[in-house]
């Protein structure tokens, strides 16, 4: 895409927001991680989304190209519309950052949005993705961590 359009993530201009990220540089939190990791679902950034995945995630055990090959087919059929973040929570004794939020999408043209619980830990490199929980959530304005640990 070209840098002086939005970010897919909804930030400002993609020079300014994820670009870096995608070409090599570490978000500096959990935040901009995962909002980079949304833009990177939306443009196919294949590397990135491997890169940012923590050695503790199941997908890290996989074989590479079967992953590559499953995500980007799954991708062909997915149109991302909005990302939302709803809450986060910096990182606790063990080190595990979370962040809330919500995705608007259709997948083959039907509505497949959804809420998201993701957890990140910081591996001595950069911040990546650990493990995520999704739900469905039709009413996601105003939902925090808290609502969501409730429900
Ligand atoms: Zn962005």
């Amino acid at each position: 895409m070209d840098d002086s359009e939005r970010c897919p993530c909804g930030g400002a201009t993609y020079r300014e927001c994820c670009a870096p990220f995608h070409r090599g540089a570490e978000p500096p939190d959990a935040e901009r991680l995962m909002r980079s990791r949304y833009a990177a679902f939306v443009l196919a950034e294949l590397d990135y989304l491997w890169r940012t995945l923590h050695p503790d995630h199941d997908d890290r055990s996989r074989d590479r190209r079967m992953w590559e090959r499953e995500l980007r087919g799954g991708l062909k059929k997915l149109r991302y519309r909005k990302l939302r973040i709803l809450d986060t929570a910096p990182p606790d004794a063990d080190g595990v950052a979370q962040v809330l939020f919500h995705v608007t999408l259709s997948a083959s043209r039907r509505d497949a949005s959804f809420a998201e619980l993701s957890y990140f830990a910081h591996d001595g490199d950069g911040w990546r993705y650990l493990v995520g929980e999704t739900r469905a959530l039709p009413n996601p304005d105003g939902i925090t961590l808290a609502d969501w640990s409730r429900s």
